[in-house]
């Protein structure tokens, strides 16, 4: 199998959660030659999420917008990249309830501008998406990456778009494109908006733990550095044009992460209050993440329990009240 070119890589969202950690991943890569981040810094990105890969000298961080057809060609030029990356996105979904423009702006439109210069400059594109594309799974069902797609919130139907945009760019132009779904993913340096670090805000100040409806929704959690890793693998060394699911197969209810961050946190469990529940809520995501066991030898390998009592510990020293 062909191993495609980590030489000049330009990264999308890279102040973000995910983007961040696949900085510091990449970086760790000896035949990364040039890193280039391309970055709004929305509310959701942090310039401060780059300190440290920023010392690199290989390392080189732009402000700007991937719908900008100008500025990413001209990135591309200039540092001779070999791939792009594209990890800039809209990611909450209840914020695309309240605004779903600004999803169809970034996540589609966006991803196309991104694809149209790699089309130029003949180079490799990895999509970062995820399993949200398939809609709520019954259980005991994992959907592997044959599954129909099947998008129930505005974020997870802008994000599905632009996988078909990715995949018709290559039946259409013949691009070299990868696509990797994603599942839930937690670590250091997530939006205080998300799930996990909302929990551990709330917590640590004594304030009630909003849980959405029952809090028996179901989904699959991973470390950040196993996404990050399956999706430089994805990127590596997976089939053009091939979508891989990437999933630890470590399914917990909401309500199971709430008590056990309550638990290590030493808060009662009389904080937890239920609220109205998302409108198109789905009640569980489990893909099947055998694919890119089999073709690119990826599997999440950070235990969950020691995983998530870490991360626990590293957000609450972050979001502890002053
Ligand atoms: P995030 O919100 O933390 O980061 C997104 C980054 O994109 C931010 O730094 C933001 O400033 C930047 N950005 C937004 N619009 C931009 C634009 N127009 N131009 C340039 N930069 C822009 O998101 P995340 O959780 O790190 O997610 C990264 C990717 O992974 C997204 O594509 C998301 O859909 C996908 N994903 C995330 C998860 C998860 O659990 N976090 C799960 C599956 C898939």
């Amino acid at each position: 199998m062909e191993v495609r070119s980590l030489k000049s890589i330009l990264l999308t969202g890279g102040a973000g959660f995910i983007g961040s950690t696949m900085a510091r991943h990449l970086l760790a890569r000896p035949e990364v030659q040039q890193l280039v981040v391309l970055d709004l810094l929305t509310y959701a990105g942090r310039r401060d999420n780059l300190i440290g890969p920023d010392q690199d000298p290989r390392f080189h961080f732009v402000k700007g917008d991937i719908n900008d057809l100008g500025l990413v060609t001209s990135l591309v030029e200039k540092f001779n990249c070999s791939g792009i990356m594209n990890l800039a996105a809209e990611s909450s979904v209840d914020r695309s309830i309240e605004k779903p423009a600004d999803f169809i702006s970034t996540n589609v439109a966006g991803t196309s501008v991104l694809l149209e210069a790699a089309r130029a400059a003949r180079i490799s594109f990895l999509q970062c998406s995820t399993d949200e594309v398939y809609g709520p799974t019954p259980f005991p069902k994992q959907f592997d990456e044959t599954a129909r797609i099947r998008p129930s919130s505005p974020y997870s139907a802008s994000k599905t778009s632009a996988d078909l945009m990715v995949q018709a760019a290559h039946t259409t132009y013949g691009q070299d494109v990868t696509i990797a779904r994603c599942t839930n993913t937690y670590g250091p340096r997530q939006h205080l908006e998300k799930f996990i670090p909302t929990i551990i805000h709330h917590a640590l100040r004594d304030l009630p733990v909003p849980i959405y409806g029952s809090g028996q929704q179901i989904r699959d959690w991973m470390h950040v550095d196993d996404c990050a890793k399956g999706l430089i693998a994805v990127f590596e060394k997976g089939f053009t044009r091939r979508a891989y699911n990437l999933g630890a197969k470590c399914e917990r209810t909401n309500l199971g992460i709430v008590r056990t961050i309550l638990k290590q946190l030493h808060k009662p469990e009389s904080l937890l209050t239920h609220v109205q529940d998302r409108p198109g809520h789905d009640t569980r995501y489990a893909i099947n993440p055998r694919l890119a066991l089999i073709e690119l030898d990826w599997r999440a390998r950070i235990p969950f329990r020691s995983g998530f009592e870490a991360v626990i510990r590293e957000l609450s020293q972050s979001l502890r009240p002053f």
